[in-house]
């Protein structure tokens, strides 16, 4: 019995790949799930998703704040399968809402894809996620997209990645013209030009001709200029050396670059075929007693993530487990390792878009939506058999952070529950002012809509209306050592020592500027972007 099922975890695994995207807002994320979509036959014309996302009726206040908007708050795990894999795509909030949930779901994904503008080169949100991947140590794929526009040249931008993220970078393929004459892709591994034809916005897969690279039949289909320069070009990239090691890639430390255009479809299917060979399938997870593979047949998980209401008329809460080992079942009971307790994990949910569907059983790589009765917190591992915990989920440097206020005693309890409640279900990060006149807690967040958020759910659901003071500060770093570390150093300049929800120091700093400043003058107190969540 045993055997049989770790035989089955081991071709599950084998058969499985998860990641994230990681861009700045108008790279194409949209565009390129879609396009992702669409070769997997999950959707059969791109647009669907928009549409879906459009039709979508108002179904509660919640649901009206999402439209006012004009964004998703929603998370969504798309699921597809491509050459008899399942390929699950966890959604990172970009935009507006852009939240320390982008970062964490970057906690449960086991490869990143780095899409990037041709035109555009790195971004700031694009360098924040993958301070995020490196951290990790998971494998980065590059995807520069909308070469059917004018951009840069490829080789500065694989300079750019180069010098400016220390990632080695090997182009997997090499485009072929750009802007108007964007003609196709050179698929270097098989030394094969695949030229395109345009389709109408690209709502179908691109039919692609296929020629080998000293086929006479390239003169008449490709003009001779670009057949030079696409010439030239591998013979800079070939003289220039480097191969493509996958193990470098697997430690993050090389990244394999694909060019095309997610509107035309151009490139698209290569580099799904072999973002296949490369990703990394659902690996080993660190935890409390040692490293599990994922064949180990108990079923382990943590949460990464909650949603609360997004069904009001239920108050209900998602929370998101990415699934480590074992087999998931409908309706098993788990341990829950923070708590001790035993949980019932009955209506499991996958979600392809706003849709939510029943899932019966899941695999490691897998991500798993379970109703939270208020169970779960950020980081929590439910597990059966052994108890075993993982490490949890730091919290990320905030960059936006404000007083909150309740101007009505009569309210002062609800309004504590509310906020120590939101808090440990990660909605915000909590910390206060050293001064003990100043009690009122202070909300730092990622993304503006977490205050937004805290707000709104202060008063829907706890009753409680709120006043925010936006503060003037942009950075925080953690003190490594904590008070005892800080106190040693004396006063600080140009910087505010306040608490977090554990009572450890953190400096809060109006601009980067600043707290450089400070390290440089201060080298012996060491500062950290990232502090874990339970020390
Ligand atoms: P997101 O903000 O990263 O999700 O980006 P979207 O997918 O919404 O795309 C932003 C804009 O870029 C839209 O107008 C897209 O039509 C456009 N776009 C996306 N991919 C391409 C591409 O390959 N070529 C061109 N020319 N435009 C693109």
């Amino acid at each position: 019995m045993a055997t049989e099922l770790v035989e089955e975890l081991g071709q599950a695994v084998e058969l499985r790949r998860n990641f994230a995207i990681i861009s700045h807002p108008d790279a194409g994320k949209t565009t390129l799930t879609e396009k992702l979509l669409l070769y997997g036959g999950a959707i059969h014309e791109a647009g669907a998703v928009k549409a879906r996302r459009d039709q979508r009726k108002v179904t509660s206040d919640w649901m009206a704040m999402e439209q006012q908007r004009g964004i998703s708050i929603t998370s969504t795990v798309l699921q597809f399968v491509y050459r008899n894999c399942q390929i699950n795509l966890l959604d990172t909030p970009g935009h507006q809402d852009f939240s320390e949930d982008t970062y964490r779901t970057l906690a449960a994904a086991d490869n990143a894809v780095m899409l990037i503008d041709a035109a555009k080169g790195l971004e700031p949100q694009t360098r924040k996620l993958f301070e995020v991947c490196k951290l990790r140590g998971i494998p980065i794929f590059t995807f520069v997209n909308k070469l059917d526009r004018p951009g840069r040249e490829p080789l500065d931008l694989l300079d750019e990645i180069e010098q400016e993220l220390g990632l080695q970078t090997y182009a997997v393929n090499w485009p072929i013209g750009m802007g108007d004459r964007f003609k196709g892709v050179f698929d270097r591994h098989q030394q094969q030009i695949h030229l395109f034809e345009r389709s109408a916005h690209g709502s179908r897969e691109a039919r692609d001709t296929i020629i080998n690279l000293g086929d006479s039949r390239i003169e008449e289909l490709l003009e001779q200029d670009l057949y030079h320069q696409l010439k030239d070009e591998l013979e800079l990239l070939e003289g220039a050396g480097g191969e493509l090691d996958l193990e470098l890639v697997h430690q993050g430390k090389m990244t394999p670059v694909f060019f095309g255009s997610a509107m035309t479809n151009f490139g698209v299917e290569l580099f799904l075929k072999y973002f296949l060979d490369y990703a990394l399938k659902p690996g080993t997870h660190h935890s409390s007693v040692g490293e599990i593979p994922p064949t180990y047949p108990e079923f382990s998980g943590f949460v990464f993530k909650l949603q609360a209401n997004m069904d009001p008329k239920h108050r209900d809460r998602v929370a998101f487990v990415r699934v480590c080992t074992g087999k998931f079942e409908k309706d098993m009971t788990v341990n829950h390792a923070r708590t001790g307790k035993v949980v019932r994990l009955s209506r499991p949910q996958k979600l392809f878009a706003q849709e939510r569907e029943s899932i019966d059983v899941a695999y490691p790589g897998d991500v798993i939506g379970l109703n939270n009765p208020g169970v779960f917190a950020i980081g929590d591992t439910i597990y059966t058999g052994q108890k075993l915990e993982y490490e949890g989920i730091p919290y990320f440097s905030p960059e936006l952070f404000a007083t909150l206020r309740n101007p009505n005693p009569s309210k002062f309890k609800q309004f504590q529950k509310g906020v120590s409640e939101l808090r440990e279900e990660g909605a915000v990060q909590i910390m206060y002012s050293n001064d003990e006149a100043k009690r009122d807690p202070i909300l730092a967040a990622v993304g503006q809509l977490q205050f937004e958020v805290v707000q709104f759910r202060l008063q829907n659901e706890y009753g409680v209306e709120t006043i925010l003071d936006l503060l003037p500060y942009s950075v925080a770093r953690w003190v490594e050592g904590g008070w005892e570390a800080l106190n040693q150093v004396g006063r600080l300049f140009n910087t505010t020592t306040v608490k977090d929800s554990m009572g450890r120091p953190v400096l809060l700093f109006r601009n980067e500027w600043n707290c450089q400043q400070l390290e440089g003058d201060h080298p012996e107190l060491k500062l950290s972007a990232i502090a874990p969540v339970f020390s």
